[in-house]
């Protein structure tokens, strides 16, 4: 089913063109198709929280399950000013998806809170995060619904879930969230996992392209976790990162960019990113997508290429670090442009493999060497691009179309062995 124009930039008419494309190729039964189209359940929760200065505030959060036929439901939550019902539904699919695509036993969630990190101290954040998971302890749990960091939570949000859930269950419960700090069960690798992932995803593409990294220019949009870990380990591996942007702005420069010391000057230092001295000539957060290069990652958010851009793309391979930020309408125009897509689904897969490494070490109580963990997420990765690369060469499509068909037979093979309870 073709999609409106007008809803080019809703995400989750994005998510279903390509479920709907991947599922006819599939030639997947009609009623396994309208299962597995819609989420398994839905909640919006309103938030009082009682700001700083004394003024009670009423926020608005969702989480969306959307499936879990293949295990528990998993994904992160999102604190942003435009969250959107809509878009944490297509999220929530995304990672159905994305577990399947990399084989790891989960379903599909995600959740989100219409706030303004930014504008919150860290005691309000607190409060939101406290209050909005006390109001969804009935669907959290290590064997139900898994939270995660996504963007506008960290590390210490995660943190506040588990104590919160622990405090209701009255048992400390480390494996109902994922990306939590080391010293509370979090695990080894798991900060630098998304980006580790992308990066071999790259190494991967390389390879069928015949091109050393010392050669291979990169630009990435989006500087928070995701663009920052992918560009340091990328820098650290050889590759020239000639572009970085985040939302302020950022550099373009053909002699390559001195990564750990813009990490430094925006993480240690707490500077912006566009006052960096040195960086090279500078452009925005939108243009950098536009200038040569032989990887372009865009690693910020979604609906960044689109059909009214996608024809200035000049880069030779797309490893998407951001969910979605390609739409649907983009896809045909950057198919004939010849660029060599790493979906999303399979791109910034890394993340959620080694949240899962990590749900397996609380559970066990029993954790794992770095070493152990990088080299598990590598088998799981190389193995996830072979596949999604193999499919698209059987089925005839690219590759993004490819990463969906693999993940939907998946799920409908497990949906198919489990039956309809009734
Ligand atoms: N938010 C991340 C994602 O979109 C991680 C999810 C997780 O680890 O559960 O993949």
């Amino acid at each position: 089913m073709p999609v409106a124009v007008h809803d080019e930039l809703n995400v989750y008419a994005s998510a279903e063109a390509r479920f709907e494309t991947a599922a006819q190729k599939l030639h997947l039964e009609e009623g396994v198709y309208r299962f597995l189209k819609y989420p398994d359940k839905e909640i919006t929760v309103y938030i009082p929280v009682v700001l700083d200065s004394g003024h009670l505030e009423v926020f608005v959060g969702y989480r969306v399950l959307h499936s879990s036929v293949r295990g528990p439901g998993k994904g992160g939550i999102r604190f942003a000013p435009d969250v959107t019902l809509d878009e944490v539904r297509a999220l929530a699919a995304w990672m159905t998806w994305k577990c399947a695509v990399v084989n790891i036993p989960f379903g599909g969630a995600k959740g989100g809170v219409i706030c303004d990190p930014e504008k919150l101290s860290k005691s309000e954040l607190e409060r939101v995060t406290r209050r909005y998971t006390a109001s969804l302890c009935d669907w959290f749990g290590p064997e139900r619904d898994i939270p995660a960091p996504d963007i506008g939570t960290d590390e210490q949000t995660m943190a506040w879930v588990m104590d919160t859930y622990s405090m209701h269950v009255r048992h400390a419960t480390t494996a109902v969230v994922t990306g939590k700090p080391l010293d509370l069960g979090g695990s080894r690798g798991r900060k630098e996992a998304t980006g580790r992932g992308l990066m071999i995803c790259c190494d991967k593409a390389l390879k069928k392209f015949g091109l050393a990294p010392q050669n291979c220019r990169v630009i990435v949009q989006g500087f928070g976790n995701v663009g920052s870990q992918a560009s340091l380990l990328m820098h650290q591996a050889g590759y020239r990162i000639i572009g970085i942007a985040d939302v302020h702005g950022g550099f373009y420069n053909e002699k390559g960019i001195d990564i750990p010391k813009l990490h430094d000057w925006v993480y240690t230092q707490r500077k912006p990113l566009p006052d960096f001295p040195g960086g090279g000539e500078k452009t925005t957060a939108q243009e950098i997508l536009f200038r040569p290069c032989d990887i372009l990652m865009p690693a910020a958010t979604e609906n960044q290429i689109t059909a009214q851009n996608a024809h200035r793309l000049d880069c030779r391979i797309l490893c998407e670090g951001a969910n979605g930020p390609t739409t649907s309408h983009a896809d045909p125009i950057v198919a004939k442009k010849g660029i060599f897509v790493i979906p999303d689904i399979l791109a910034n897969a890394g993340g959620v493999t080694v949240s899962y490494f990590e749900w397996v070490q609380d559970r066990q109580g029993f954790f794992w060497r770095e070493q152990e963990v990088n080299e598990r997420l590598q088998d799981i990765m190389e193995q996830s691009f072979d596949q999604v690369v193999r499919y698209a060469e059987t089925h005839d499509v690219d590759n993004r179309i490819a990463a969906y068909i693999l993940a939907i037979d998946r799920v409908a093979r497990a949906l198919k062995l489990r039956g309809f309870y009734a």
